[in-house]
C-alpha cells in the first residue's frame, strides 16, 4: 500500500482525494474527522497501488511503502493506526 508522511501535516492540500480512482484516502473534507487530523491517511485495506496520489500531490508526501524515505518510517505505522481506531 502507498503512505503519506509528514509533508501532508499542514497542508492536507486533498489534490491526492481528488485522483484517488478507489478513494481509500480520508478523511475527505466532507468527513466529520476532516477538522481534528493534522494529515490524510491511505487506507492500507484499499488501496491498489495505482500511483496517482504520489503525481498529484504537490508536497510529495505520497510514497509506495518501499520507497518511503527511512526518517518517515513510522508513517507506515501511523497510517494503519488511523484506521484500526475506525
Ligand atoms: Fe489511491 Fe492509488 Fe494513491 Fe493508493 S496509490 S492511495 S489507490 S491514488
Amino acid at each position: 500500500a502507498y503512505v503519506i508522511a509528514e509533508p501532508c501535516i499542514g497542508t492536507k492540500d486533498n489534490s491526492c482525494v481528488e485522483v484517488c480512482p478507489v478513494d481509500c484516502i480520508h478523511p475527505t473534507p466532507d468527513e466529520p474527522d476532516y477538522d481534528k487530523v493534522e494529515q490524510l491517511y491511505i487506507d492500507p485495506e484499499e488501496c491498489i497501488d495505482c500511483d496517482a496520489c504520489v503525481e498529484a500531490c504537490p508536497v510529495d508526501a505520497c510514497f509506495a511503502e518501499d520507497q518511503l524515505p527511512d526518517e518517515w518510517g513510522r508513517f507506515v505505522q501511523i497510517n494503519l493506526e488511523y484506521f484500526a481506531s475506525k
